[in-house]
């Protein structure tokens, strides 16, 4: 469906995209393939209000995939990035402002003494499985089916034939050896959790405590503390993936939420307020295990680099209370107006604190395997219908909205009008 008749720079700069750049983009899900169009390339944006090369503007639900919470171009962030950029972009020294995000960052965080700046996720989800390894001498990890803890080789694994063993590489180029240290199990099988800690000397679990990355999936009553027993008793780490749900779900992230408090966190997105910032931290006698005071490596050029600080600094300091009641009530208001939409059609919304997912599906998902029985050409269709009618979604069905506090009433109105005409031709 074209979105408008005047999408020539968009076309003109998609083909020469394709010649410099795989696929035209710097991140898959960017080519919105699996919504069966080209992508939007973009111009500018302010709050949530985003206009592509073509003059077409559109309500932005993915806000660069989570970093902005507070919606494009915030003054008070811009503010940030720009007086510290009078100072010198970066120094490979450390700064004041890197003390200070680290003591706001646990200050919020339950289970964070320490932490580590990375600049994104992967190196932080990598390096803290490093740092598993190394503190408990033990090589194996489990995750979950449909969790996703950045594109490190190890963790790009599937499951294997039969219950509790060895990974098999997900992606061409992951040594067999790699994927074989990692067992993968389904999301909210406790049952499966317990066999793979039985069946393996296991380092660590690894998990996002609110899974996002296969559409959003909550974690059933009891389950992450359930890991935790688990994991206790058998001297077993328990990581928390909360590059997403970090800062958002609650002001501690999901541990905070739940109260469960795991060993190690991984965060990054909000973190970042937008610039590229991630960090992995936890308990004190763990993270002193790491270069220079202990034998496990991990370096980077660019970690806690004084823009991303800045950014990160002034996004966390603008989420007081208040920013929570906000965003928790525009994700209700979002959640309950596409239930509605939908009406009796086999969907299924999905939400927390700051995240929605509408699943094509008849049923409940619980896991992976549930996700994956979604219409995914249905939702296509209907991702179409919402970027025709100036509503931009994550473009695609393992993925979930993400609600701003730049998100206002008439946002959500907008959106849920266009939700309802685009679910009229999602079946078509
Ligand atoms: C985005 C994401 C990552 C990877 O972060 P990058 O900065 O893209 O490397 C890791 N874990 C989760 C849960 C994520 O959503």
């Amino acid at each position: 469906m074209p979105i408008s008749l005047t999408d020539d720079k968009s076309a003109d700069l998609y083909a020469r995209a394709r010649r410099v750049l795989p696929g035209g983009v710097n991140s898959p899900v960017r080519a919105m393939r699996s919504i069966g169009r080209d992508p939007l390339f973009v111009d500018r944006a302010f709050g949530v209000d985003l206009t592509d090369v073509d003059g077409n503007r559109y309500i932005d639900w993915v806000c660069s995939w989570g970093p902005l919470i507070h919606g494009h171009a915030h003054p008070r962030i811009l503010e940030a990035v720009a007086t510290a950029a009078t100072a010198g972009t970066t120094f490979g020294a450390p700064t004041a402002a890197e003390v200070e995000i680290a003591e706001e960052i646990a200050s919020r965080v339950p289970s964070v003494e320490m932490l580590r700046m990375t600049s994104s996720g992967t190196e932080a989800s990598m390096s803290a499985i490093r740092l598993a390894r190394a503190a408990t001498g033990r090589d194996v990890i489990v995750k979950f089916a449909g969790h996703y803890h950045g594109h490190v080789d190890g963790l790009l694994a599937d499951a294997g034939s039969g219950l509790a063993t060895q990974g098999i590489p997900a992606s061409a180029g992951v040594l067999e050896s790699a994927a074989r240290a990692t067992v993968v199990v389904p999301w909210n099988d406790r049952d499966a959790v317990e066999a793979a800690l039985d069946a393996h000397e296991v380092a660590a679990i690894i998990a996002e405590p609110y899974p996002a990355n296969m559409g959003l999936v909550r974690p059933e009553e009891g389950f992450l503390a359930f890991l935790r027993e688990a994991t206790e008793a058998r001297g077993t780490l328990l990581i928390f993936d909360e590059v997403i749900s970090g800062f958002r779900v609650a002001p501690g992230g999901a541990q905070d939420l739940v109260g469960v408090t795991p060993d190690l966190t991984v965060m990054g997105k909000v973190l970042g307020g937008g610039l590229p910032a991630a960090a992995f931290g936890g308990r004190r006698d763990l993270m002193e295990r790491l270069a220079p005071l202990g034998d496990v490596y991990q370096a980077g050029t660019l970690s806690g680099n004084p823009l991303a600080v800045a950014a990160g600094l002034e996004s966390l300091r603008m989420l007081d209370d208040d920013a929570y009641l906000r965003l928790n009530e525009t994700t209700d208001a979002l959640a309950e107006g596409l239930r509605a939409a939908a009406g009796d059609r086999p969907v299924q919304v999905v939400s927390v604190n700051g995240l929605v997912t509408v699943f094509f599906t008849a049923d409940p998902v619980r896991d992976y395997d549930g996700a994956r029985t979604a219409d995914t050409e249905a939702h296509g269709r209907w991702c179409r219908g919402l970027l025709a009618r100036g509503v931009y979604p994550p473009p695609s069905q393992f993925e979930a909205w993400f609600v701003s506090l730049a998100h206002e009433p008439q946002h959500v109105a907008q959106t849920v009008e266009a939700a309802a005409a685009a679910f009229e031709v999602a079946w078509a």
